[in-house]
């Protein structure tokens, strides 16, 4: 079989025997394991050495290089982070565009093609993740690679009247049209990427499904990223540390309302602590019987957008601790740091609900997580966004709009008198789901359908 060359912004090596936390890294480890092959990106240093370091544990090598400070500034801060981030999370009022920083994206874009080029096979599957990289392939063939380059875009994709705020959009998509095959979450971003090629710039689709715009012939499809539910009730059940960590001296057995996100602004965070703040206020009955658990930890931090809205969170969980709290009774507990995932699995598995909604996901793993972990004879509610992806396969959760405040909070009402029998049937159907599309799915239909899509032969680039 062909290698895998995977390529991502952050390569995440086998630390100490271990991988790192998270379902892409997981993923990416395991197939690079079945075919043997290479992780491809940023080590994540900045510094003004250029050289890649090679390191091979097993049959992967992990080739990684650092960024100068101008690239992870233009390339990674800039377009990266604050250009295509909040545009295809739909937020164009937190987007800027600086063309300095574009052409840092395409600069950096360029260069990691140079660096992979004489480190690949004739043969290679070529693998790219995500926004950061959407260039890519067309700096390969710039480059004569001719081998199968396939995309996996992990974030959404915005209907085109959103996508057409970034000036460059029509230079951008072209580079796009030059993968053998592009993946998306949902069906939903996949139609708002054929209606901008369709509408946009006259794309024609092909009577064989595949795409040509731009003068080039690929593949669009859906692949939405799984977990691996046998490893994450293993983890669940072997925690073996407090389950209820926020108890205080008192005899009342209270339930948890769990949320776990990186601190970003598309997790709609503050909307969710003002929706348990009226839970709180407009079902005072549960009032010491709850206790909500929001572990944020922070991330990129030197964006602005993410320091304010961390100013926002502090502020909104001051209040309400201050306004609701007792001596012996903390409302909500908010931890500003990360946890590791064996942690985390168990509690979700103590937790009765968890609490999942973000203004824009593209999928949202914690989502799929929290389900995962629960014990079959006495499962927890699932509370989630109709605008995570998760949503889509996870229809048996309680579907809410993370801007209904109130909406919310009479779903958080709804979840914690849940009775059994519908908690139950709730849960087999989401595990049904989970299972039939698990991490290994998702790699599985996705390098078998880039291996397999005969593209016709192309025009240098
Ligand atoms: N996660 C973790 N420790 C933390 C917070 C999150 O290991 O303190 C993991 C979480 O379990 C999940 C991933 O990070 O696997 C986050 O993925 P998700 O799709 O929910 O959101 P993203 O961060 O990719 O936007």
């Amino acid at each position: 079989m062909s290698r895998l060359v995977v390529v991502s912004n952050r390569v995440a090596p086998i630390k100490a025997g271990k991988v790192a936390a998270g379902g892409l890294a997981v993923g990416i480890h395991d197939a690079l394991r079945q075919s043997g092959g290479i992780w491809f990106g940023w080590s994540g240093e900045v510094s003004a050495n250029p050289d890649i370091g090679c390191e091979t544990v097993g049959n992967i090598t992990y080739a990684t290089l650092a960024l100068n400070k101008r690239d992870y500034d233009q390339y990674y801060r800039g377009f990266s982070n604050a250009t295509l981030w909040p545009i295809f999370h739909y937020r164009i009022d937190l987007a800027r565009y600086n063309r300095e920083e574009y052409e840092g994206y395409r600069r950096v874009n360029a260069m990691l093609a140079e660096k992979l080029k004489p480190l690949l096979k004739p043969d290679d599957i070529i693998w790219i993740h995500d926004y950061h990289l959407i260039p890519f392939a067309e700096e390969c063939r710039r480059l004569s690679i001719r081998n199968r380059i396939g995309f996996f875009l992990h974030i959404p994709f915005p209907p085109p009247e959103i996508l057409t705020v970034i000036p460059p959009h029509n230079e951008l998509l072209r580079t796009l049209c030059y993968y053998d095959l592009i993946g998306f979450q949902t069906d939903t971003d996949r139609l708002a990427f054929q209606d901008y090629m369709t509408r946009e710039v006259r794309g024609v689709i092909e009577a064989d499904g595949s795409l040509t715009a731009y003068g080039q012939n690929f593949r669009a499809g859906v692949y939405p990223i799984g977990v691996v539910p046998e490893e994450i009730r293993e983890l669940a059940e072997s925690y073996k540390g407090r389950r209820r960590p926020m108890r205080r001296n008192t005899d009342v057995l209270r339930k948890n309302i769990i949320s776990v996100d990186r601190l970003d602004y598309s997790k709609g965070l503050v909307e969710r602590f003002k929706a348990y703040e009226a839970f709180l206020d407009r079902f005072p009955e549960h009032r010491r019987l709850v206790e909500f658990i929001q572990i944020a930890p922070t991330s990129r931090s030197d964006v602005k957008t993410y320091q304010t809205i961390r100013q926002q969170l502090e502020s909104e969980a001051g209040h309400i601790n201050g306004r609701l709290s007792d001596l012996d009774w903390t409302p909500l507990h908010y931890l500003n740091k990360s946890h590791d995932r064996r942690t985390l699995m168990g509690l979700f598995r103590y937790a009765a609900v968890g609490f999942v909604t973000p203004l824009r996901d593209g999928m949202n793993l914690v989502a799929k997580e929290y389900v995962a972990s629960q014990n079959p004879e006495d499962p927890g509610v699932l509370v989630l966004s109709r605008f995570a992806g998760a949503a889509k396969e996870l229809t048996s959760a309680l579907i809410v709009n993370p801007y209904d405040c109130i909406g919310m909070a009479e779903a958080l009402d709804r979840a914690l008198r849940m009775p059994l029998a519908e908690r139950k049937d709730r849960y087999e159907h989401m595990m049904r789901a989970i299972r039939a599309a698990d991490l290994d799915a998702w790699r599985d239909i996705f390098l078998r359908d880039l291996r397999t899509f005969s593209s016709r032969p192309r025009p240098a680039a």
